[in-house]
């Protein structure tokens, strides 16, 4: 099974994707994560998306896309791919139908979180995950079971992602109004889209995200 979670900054796609990680052992393949680790050990891919991604703009297409390939290419083929943050623009969605059926995948659902954008800017900004595994974790919507302890790993060491600041979150939603949304009449047009209450408390939405899995 291959799907993609579509929504704007702060919809929940990560801590919905971390959740089938952990119940039907896919893979979550988010290019924001392989970009952040870019920028974190300075490679020439990092250099170039370092200050595109501060700014809250787009990496380019070429870029993301190389790294999406890349990442399948080191998984098992039986293992199903969520994919995360990617893809955000129209000829990401083409690059991504080529990368698939290269590889003999196909796509079977995109889930589309549906949120209201007036809460985003409250998400992103209380946002935090563990420096150790990387569970995500929200100042007031999701907290460690102790404080400062990570309920996965035990690790006391927490971060937050530079780019998520009032102002840099109002471009990244602008972005996605823009460039993202648009790309979604593709996967209508084939019948594969549902859409979730992404407004809903975080076991709801998985909930309804496990009943369009079955
Ligand atoms: P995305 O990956 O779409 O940018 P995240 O999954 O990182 O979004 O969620 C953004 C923040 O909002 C996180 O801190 C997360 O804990 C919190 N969050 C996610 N889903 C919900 C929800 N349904 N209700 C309240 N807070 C949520
Ligand atoms: P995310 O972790 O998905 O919120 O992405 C963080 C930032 O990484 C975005 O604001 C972009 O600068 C960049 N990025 C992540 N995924 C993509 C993508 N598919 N295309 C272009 N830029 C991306």
């Amino acid at each position: 099974m291959n799907i993609i979670l579509l929504g704007p900054p702060g919809a929940g796609k990560g801590t919905q994707a971390q959740r089938l990680v952990e119940r039907h052992g896919m893979k979550q393949l988010s290019t924001g994560d392989m970009l952040r680790a870019a920028v974190k050990a300075g490679t020439p891919v990092g250099l170039k998306a370092k200050a595109i991604m501060e700014a809250g703009e787009l990496v380019s297409d070429e870029i993301v896309s190389a790294l999406i390939g890349d990442e399948l290419d080191a998984m098992p083929t039986g293992t199903g791919a969520i994919f995360d943050g990617y893809p955000r623009t129209a000829p990401q969605a083409a690059s991504l139908e080529a990368i698939l059926a290269s590889r003999g995948r196909a796509l079977d659902h995109v889930i589309e979180l549906e949120v209201n954008e007036d809460a985003l800017v409250e998400r992103i900004t209380g946002r935090y995950t563990c420096a150790a595994c990387g569970k995500g974790y929200h100042d007031t919507f999701e907290q460690p079971a102790v404080a400062g302890t990570c309920d996965k790993c035990g690790s006391h060491e927490f971060k937050r992602r530079p780019d998520d600041n009032e102002e840099t979150v109002r471009t990244r939603m602008a972005e996605y109004r823009a460039k993202t949304a648009p790309i979604l009449p593709i996967y209508e047009a084939r019948g594969i889209v549902s859409r979730v209450d992404g407004m809903a408390d975080m076991d709801a939405v998985t909930g309804a995200i496990e009943a369009i899995l079955v």
